[in-house]
């Protein structure tokens, strides 16, 4: 391995952040089944935030190379997060189908969310006495619908699938540290 001269600071690793929005954690999972490549990544890059951390303490985002954000946008949190992110990481990237179009969670649009959350948790059978809406001033701010990344914020690249498989993330993600456009082929994508 090269040795810097003195004085002179050995080159900075390319910094990355991860989150989950209106996610279920899923693409987080397809990025560990890259399996021992995880062992080559962490070796050449810095980790900022993310769940792949397990820090239980919540630090603020510092600056980042790239950020890689699953889940799409269901609360007033989910956008501070996102702008947040796009502030911070020079290459923003919405990975599987929550970040692209909404995904799963986008499927509660086709419903009225007071009716929603009446049914939830006033009218349904099986309810607690006294079971009212949560009103907690803590508590994000529902959207009235969930929105994919792009209607926010720019996004530089998508991959989609729910989730998309750990080979198609590995090829974005080493395309991206190794400064190329990342350019996957069919069979490595996936929309289902
Ligand atoms: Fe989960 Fe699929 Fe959404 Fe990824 S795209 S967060 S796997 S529901």
């Amino acid at each position: 391995a090269s040795v810097a001269p003195p004085g002179v600071p050995p080159p900075r690793k390319p910094r990355i952040a991860t989150v989950s929005l209106a996610g279920c954690f899923g693409c987080h999972m397809s990025l560990l089944d890259t399996d021992e490549r995880l062992l080559t990544l962490v070796d050449v890059v810095e980790l900022d935030r993310s769940p792949l951390t397990d820090l239980k303490h919540v630090s603020s985002l510092g600056d980042c190379d790239i950020g890689l954000i699953e889940g799409g946008l269901c609360n007033n949190e989910n956008v501070e997060v996102l702008r947040e992110f796009r502030a911070r990481c020079k290459v923003l990237v919405a990975v599987g189908a929550c970040a692209v179009n909404g995904g799963l969670p986008a499927q509660r649009n086709a419903l009225d969310v007071q009716d929603l959350l009446q049914s939830v948790y006033l009218t349904d059978p099986g309810l607690s006495p006294g079971a009212r809406i949560p009103d907690d001033p803590e508590l994000p701010l529902l959207l009235a619908n969930v929105h994919p990344l792009h209607e926010v914020v720019r996004i530089d690249h998508v991959l989609p699938g729910c989730p998309p498989t750990a080979d198609a993330i590995w090829q974005l993600l080493t395309a991206l540290l190794d400064g190329r456009t990342p350019q996957l082929t069919r069979a490595e994508l996936r929309y289902d």
